[in-house]
């Protein structure tokens, strides 16, 4: 099996971080030379993932911010830094988790393009696929309507572990940078997080 090691990471972007397999290795170079909608001109960088490479437990977020896109990684902005303080509250530590987004190219003005989201979920498709994560966190609306799209608007859905028809359970939570918005929002996120350090802790894998 031919190794992340072997492969150089190509000119300009970060090193590829994710499972060691040529599969992988091979889709994180496909979306980094997508142009199958319109954002893939307009961007600097395609944002593709960061975490463990056997994770069990994947965040969702919506689209790459201007930080993320100079940076070509995920949530590595405000909302990652938040993000990442959540991660380390709800207890879940280096390997146990992986982070990407819907979107692997920043819309303009950050605004979530639909249209864009459905000539890119294949990709998000075949990650999960590779990763084979037995939980999904989505972040925000969007997230949470593509992995769960029966589930209830993200202000009555987050905080609370679902069971989709099919695929990885939930634990949708608001976006983080939603919680930049007022205290209200703030003090929700931070007792979905409460919530989620539980249901991290019921269902991490034995072997972890
Ligand atoms: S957003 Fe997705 S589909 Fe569109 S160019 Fe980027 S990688 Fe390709």
């Amino acid at each position: 099996m031919t190794k992340i090691a072997d492969y150089r990471p190509s000119e300009g972007h970060p090193p590829i971080d994710g499972p060691t397999t040529r599969s992988w290795c091979d889709l994180t170079r496909e979306i980094r030379a997508c142009r199958r909608c319109p954002l893939g001109s307009q961007r600097e960088h395609a944002v593709v993932y960061r975490g463990g490479s056997r994770p069990w437990l994947v965040f969702v977020g919506e689209a790459p911010g201007s930080q993320e896109d100079r940076e070509g990684r995920p949530f590595v902005g405000r909302g990652g830094r938040i993000l990442d303080r959540a991660i380390e509250d709800a207890g879940l530590g280096e390997g146990e988790f992986g982070i990407l987004n819907l979107l692997k190219c920043r819309p303009p003005k950050n605004r979530f393009d639909p249209g864009a989201a459905r000539a890119c979920r294949p990709f998000l498709d075949r990650q999960l696929q590779l990763l084979q994560p037995t939980c999904l966190v989505p972040l925000g609306r969007y997230a949470l309507r593509a992995l769960d799209p029966t589930a209830p608007p993200i202000m009555q859905a987050a905080g609370t572990a679902r069971a989709p028809t099919s695929g990885p359970l939930v634990f949708p939570l608001i976006h983080p940078a939603a919680s930049l918005r007022s205290h209200a929002m703030a003090s929700r996120w931070r007792s979905d997080v409460l919530r989620l350090r539980a249901w991290v802790a019921e269902q991490r894998p034995q072997s972890t």
